[in-house]
């Protein structure tokens, strides 16, 4: 069996733990590999080792931690093939998906290319008379990351790059679910020149996320995952005087206007419902059928999704792989039960679906509901699968409103021909991250991605210029020379003239 170790000061390490956790290939229902659990001593010991080689490290100057960021992109280029494949092979999405969300990763690792420019500071000459302030980021120290299973490769990426670009050093803690990518991203930095103890990855489940919490050489903590471990990390590392950024789950609308474009909304919620097997945060789950747009709107989308082909993510026909584990299958099944009993209308039934060589994977179809309301527990609560739930309200105020009410604000688009409707939305609705016929609106590497209400708690947006903000501390200083007006002792509030 296939042993997927931590990666800490440059090299492979087991740890003392004896815990294991169990990596499925979700397409066949096997299991591919066993990972190490990590204790609070192999959190410590790595944490130490990212506390050492912040000496040094902070002390590059920005072009030459720039500099070992470009060959890190070249590797993930290079061995974007095999990353791609890891992927899939643990998370389940298929190919191209996996390898677009690669891509999005790598757009971090080029922005964060350009930290010489981001890490420029302010300047004024003459403050006061001969005295000059000025303004500079600097880094936290050792930054810690945990992450969730659906993109293994991309969030981390959201990051790690940001952080060590900016000086910091960094402890990963990937999702014990498919680990294996991140140990691989931590070979490719090494390779690119990251000194030892810059990057280490120590995989685990809550002990070693408790371990972090508590360890008092951590400055900084960002997390990614569903809203109530995002709620505990929110509020122990703050407990703990750390800064912290926690991005949890989301419940994204997508707003179907009568003036829209009709078969433009379809396939956009079609490729953001289901793709992924909706296991994104970006995932539309909620669709807001507003007026007579609902009959058309529910005959579109049922045939697409019925006729959407599932199978494993290494075929090339396959637009929608399995789901990631036996449990989380089995989880969004239970939900679709609910939704039945709640009175939904479940239009399209995928709970059961053959995949001819692959029986034992963990696959379910699409599945679609009609009249879903505000009070059942299939609109209020995350899936995380491939179930799309339609609303149906009579205006455009009714629509907003219920974007707004919902406890969510992670994503939400709009599809409509007006600008005035579009405008208004963008506007008013209590979202972290608007669509405006854009169906999965997720902001490039160089905007901040993150949610409102209770899809991040924190301050700071993710990656971008936020992330360089999350990343450093703010110094200003102000500087007279000798030589400039010499001054008695003075004994009320200096004021500059
Ligand atoms: P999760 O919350 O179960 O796990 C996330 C991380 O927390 C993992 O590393 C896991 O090991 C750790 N963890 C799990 N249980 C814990 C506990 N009790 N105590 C301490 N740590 C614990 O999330 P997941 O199932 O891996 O990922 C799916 C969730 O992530 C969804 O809710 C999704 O919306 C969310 N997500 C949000 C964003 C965003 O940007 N807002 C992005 C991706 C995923």
């Amino acid at each position: 069996m296939n042993l997927i170790e931590h990666f800490v000061n440059g090299k492979l390490n087991k740890g003392t733990s004896k815990r294991t956790g169990k990596v499925f290939n979700p397409a066949t229902g096997s299991q591919n590999s066993e990972v190490k659990l990590a204790n609070k001593h192999d959190v410590d010991n790595a944490v130490s080792v990212a506390k050492k080689a912040f000496i040094t490290w902070s002390q590059k100057t920005p072009l030459y931690r720039a500099r070992v960021l470009f060959k890190f992109k070249e590797l993930i280029e290079k061995n974007s093939d095999l990353l791609t494949k890891i992927i899939v092979s643990e998370h389940g999405k298929v190919y191209e998906d996996a390898k677009g969300s690669l891509t999005r990763g790598l757009e971090v690792v080029e922005f964060a290319c350009g930290i010489p420019q981001l890490l420029k500071g302010e300047f004024t000459e003459n403050v006061g008379t001969d005295v000059d302030s000025w303004s500079m980021r600097q880094p936290l120290g050792v930054c810690a990351g945990i992450t969730p299973f659906n993109f293994p490769a991309m969030v981390p990426m959201w990051m790690f790059p940001v952080a060590i670009a900016c000086g910091n050093t960094f402890v990963l803690k990937p999702s014990e679910k498919d680990p294996s990518c991140s140990i691989k991203l931590a070979e490719l930095f090494t390779e690119a020149g990251l000194p030892e103890g810059v990057f280490n990855v120590v995989n685990g489940d809550k002990e070693s996320v408790d371990a972090i919490i508590s360890n008092k050489d951590i400055s900084a903590v960002s997390f990614v995952g569903s809203t109530p471990i995002a709620k505990y990390i929110y509020e122990n590392c703050s407990k703990n005087e750390k800064r912290v950024q926690a991005l949890g789950g989301a419940k994204n609308h997508c707003v179907i206007m009568p003036d829209c474009d009709l078969d433009q909304a379809v396939n956009g919620l079609i490729g953001a419902a289901y793709g992924s097997a909706g296991e994104r945060c970006m995932a539309q789950s909620v669709a807001v059928a507003v007026g007579n747009i609902a009959e058309p709107l529910v005959k579109k989308l049922s045939e697409k999704v019925k006729s959407l082909k599932i199978g494993p993510g290494l075929d090339k026909d396959s637009e929608m792989g399995p789901l990631v584990t036996k449990e989380h299958l089995e989880k969004v099944l239970n939900y679709v039960e609910i939704g039945i009993k709640e009175g939904a209308k479940l239009v399209v039934d995928g709970r059961k679906v053959n995949i001819s060589k692959n029986q034992k994977g963990f696959f379910m179809g699409g599945c679609l509901f009609d009249k879903v309301e505000k009070n059942m527990r299939i609109y209020k609560e995350e899936i995380f699968g491939p179930v799309l739930s339609i609303v149906r309200v009579k205006d455009y105020n009714e629509a907003l409103a219920l974007v707004n009410d919902h406890e969510f604000g992670n994503g939400a688009s709009i599809f409509t021909r007006d600008g005035d409707t579009g405008r208004s939305f963008a506007s008013n609705a209590k979202i972290g991250m608007i669509g405006i016929n854009i169906p999965i609106p997720v902001p490039m590497a160089f905007h901040s991605f993150g949610g409102w209400k209770r899809s991040l708690f924190g301050d700071q947006h993710i990656h971008g210029p936020e992330g360089v903000r999350f990343y450093t501390k703010l110094k200003t200083i102000t500087s007279r020379w000798p030589s400039g007006i010499k001054s008695d002792a003075e004994f009320v509030m200096p004021t500059m003239k």
